[in-house]
């Protein structure tokens, strides 16, 4: 497994690999890899030739005040994970490598998609996750791009800006991988305390209550919002930040759950920010 720090010297290596007929597949993460990014590397080596995973806590994408300071890092275990997974690359340049200190260059999705959900919560976020994938893609020119359903409006809007920008490329969605008991696997889950982690479950359990409500006959998205919000609130340790329900194509509001709708839920445990989401298509 080859490991790149430099920009130039990866962009060759995959240049080389195309050249030699290979498909490159992407997988971005900002490492502490669990088996959540491990079902995207698994899902990349079905269908790609090159697999290259880029390991980067991207600095432009948190908001002052959040954890990029303290979000957790561990690149001998991760590159030791990728190595068991025959990964061909692993991309993990340093902050100035990636960004020159007068780097002032930045793609930014417009509109509902980025104004909603955690693009509200965290401005910026989104502004910071297109630039940094629009600078991976162009360093790695991979085929096609790997990405989780967990951060299901991050896919959203990337699809969407290769779309509408004509990245020759495409963008692969991977379902949520879940703990035993249905947490959402997280990077962020290391953060919470035994009894949050404890708390934490209600996130999934209240989407599968209201996706079976869903299922047995109710549309209304008022009233199946409000039960998503009474079932997160039995948790005293929860505070949400949302609980939407929005159309699953470009997050548009929904009165009816009469079509393909995300139910999406951000909810705080202390100071740990927690995301998960369910698809429903009646
Ligand atoms: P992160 O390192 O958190 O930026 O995540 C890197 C990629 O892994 C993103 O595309 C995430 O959506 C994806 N991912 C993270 N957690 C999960 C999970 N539990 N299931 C599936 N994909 C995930």
């Amino acid at each position: 497994m080859r490991i790149f720090k430099e920009i130039k010297t990866i962009q060759n290596w995959c240049k080389e690999q195309k050249l030699q007929g290979k498909s490159i597949g992407l997988v971005p993460t900002m490492g502490y890899l669990h088996d959540g990014h491990l079902s995207l590397v698994r899902e990349a080596k079905k269908h790609c030739d090159i697999v290259v995973v880029s390991i980067f806590v991207n600095p432009i994408q948190f908001g002052a005040g959040e954890d990029f300071e303290v979000y957790p890092r561990d690149f001998e275990r991760d590159t030791g994970l990728l190595e068991e997974e025959k990964v061909d690359a692993v991309f993990a340049p340093s902050n100035n490598e990636m960004y020159n200190p007068d780097s002032s260059t930045f793609v930014e999705v417009t509109g509902e998609i980025t104004g909603k959900l955690c693009g509200a919560s965290r401005p910026g976020h989104f502004r910071g996750v297109t630039t940094v994938c629009t600078k991976l893609f162009n360093i790695c020119l991979p085929d096609k791009a790997f990405f989780g359903q967990k951060d299901a409006q991050q896919v959203m809007v990337l699809e969407k800006m290769v779309r509408e920008l004509n990245f020759p490329l495409d963008i692969i969605r991977v379902p949520i991988v879940r703990e035993a008991d249905g947490l959402a696997m997280s990077s962020r889950n290391v953060y919470l305390d035994p009894e949050a982690r404890q708390q934490a479950l209600i996130l999934n359990e209240a989407l599968s209550e209201a996706e079976e409500a869903i299922k047995n006959g109710e549309r209304d998205t008022a009233r199946l919002k409000n039960k998503l919000r009474e079932i997160i609130a039995s948790s005293p340790l929860a505070e949400i930040d949302y609980a939407e329900i929005y159309d699953a194509y470009d997050l548009a509001d929904v009165e009816k759950a009469d079509r393909k709708i995300i139910m999406a839920l951000a909810v705080r445990f202390g100071k740990t920010r927690l995301i998960d989401n369910r698809l429903v298509e009646v």
